[in-house]
């Protein structure tokens, strides 16, 4: 049942309001780009795209207070802010110093990066030019304003079993978890790069630097759903996504795009139909200008988004997550034999 939207949460507004304020996780800091005139920065920088901001105000959290998570959601918010906090301090250190020549990789550089990244947790790497299309204005979390031509996107998968929990609160924790471990991974996976003589950016998965299934989608990755969710052979929709944006060239060579999960998604509509609010759009919306199609009503979404702390149930729905792209595909495609079932039922 759909609960009623209140933009007040009563206790919870105050406490999350203290959580993040208190961090200066909404806080806009000023970079100290724009005047030094030695400097020799050419980022790639937004054309006008707008995000739509999660306010963190607006989650609900009773539910998770009544789940008895309460120590949990104090660990991962903890874990979260300090990334952020990291990743905006590295930031200004990045555009203070200034010179962003690209620095020639190497492929035993990019087997190094694939490791350590694996070492970090992180699922699925990709690789794409940064697309000044898909750049987001701005940046709410990160105040991250330019990004350097070279993106590494970065994939982590969520559990299973608790987003199958969707829309109880142990699939919402869930994603905040990830959110927060994809964070931490982002920032040491950027030292790691900065380690071998290359500049690099961490975009925080909860940031708005750049919408990160398109930069997903253009390094061949997987799919785009019709859930809005970027949908991957590996974990399905079940996965958090971030990005570092580096000087590093050139680039590893992209997979093949899986086009048959796209056909197979035009024909599913699981998501559409599992929706509880009807939010997912049966035709997707062009934004103007930017080549992104719109999936999800916000104004229809929002309201149960916040209510049950992320939701998640157009990821539940979702074919991909639950039988996995093995069992949908089996023999039909050359790939499959070599993919690993991420499905668990
Ligand atoms: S997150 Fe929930 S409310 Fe929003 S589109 Fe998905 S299923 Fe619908
Ligand atoms: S549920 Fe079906 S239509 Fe929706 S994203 Fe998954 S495959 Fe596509």
């Amino acid at each position: 049942m759909i609960q009623t939207y209140k933009p007040d949460n009563g206790l919870m507004g105050p406490i999350n309001r203290f959580m993040f304020f208190i961090s200066g996780f909404n806080s806009r800091e000023k970079n100290d780009h724009s005047t030094t005139s030695e400097k020799i920065l050419d980022l790639k920088t937004s054309k006008g795209l707008e995000a739509l901001h999660i306010d963190f105000n607006l989650f609900n959290m009773r539910p998770i207070i009544k789940n008895k998570s309460v120590l949990s959601m104090i660990q991962i918010f903890a874990q979260t802010v300090l990334s952020i906090k990291k990743a905006k301090k590295d930031y200004r250190k990045e555009i203070a110093q200034g010179r962003n020549a690209l620095t020639q990789a190497d492929p035993a550089f990019w087997a190094a990066v694939k490791k350590e990244a694996a070492a970090l947790g992180i699922g699925i790497v990709g690789f794409a030019p940064v697309d000044e299309n898909v750049i987001f204005v701005r940046d709410h979390v990160g105040n991250i304003e330019g990004l350097y031509p070279n993106g590494i996107i970065l994939g982590m998968e969520m559990d299973f079993e608790k987003i199958d929990k969707a829309p109880e609160p142990e699939a919402g924790l869930e994603a905040m978890k990830i959110y927060s471990k994809l964070g931490t991974a982002t920032n040491r996976l950027t030292d790691f790069i900065r380690s071998h003589g290359h500049r690099a950016i961490a975009c925080h998965p909860l940031g708005e630097a750049i919408l990160f299934p398109a930069m997903a989608a253009r390094a061949n990755m997987g799919s785009l759903g019709r859930n809005g969710l970027f949908i991957t052979k590996e974990y399905g929709p079940r996965l958090r996504l971030s990005m570092i944006a580096t000087t590093a060239s050139p680039l590893p060579e992209k997979p093949r795009k899986p086009t048959e999960m796209e056909e197979f998604c035009k024909k599913c509509g699981k998501c559409v139909k599992s929706c509880p609010v009807g939010a997912i759009r049966e035709v997707p919306l062009k934004k103007g200008g930017f080549d992104i199609a719109s999936c999800i009503d916000s104004a229809k979404c929002m309201p149960y988004f916040y209510e049950y702390d992320g939701c998640s149930i157009c990821i539940k729905a979702c074919p991909f997550h639950r039988k996995g792209y093995e069992r949908i595909f089996g023999n039909r495609t050359q790939h499959a034999a070599s993919v690993p079932s991420p499905q668990r039922a």
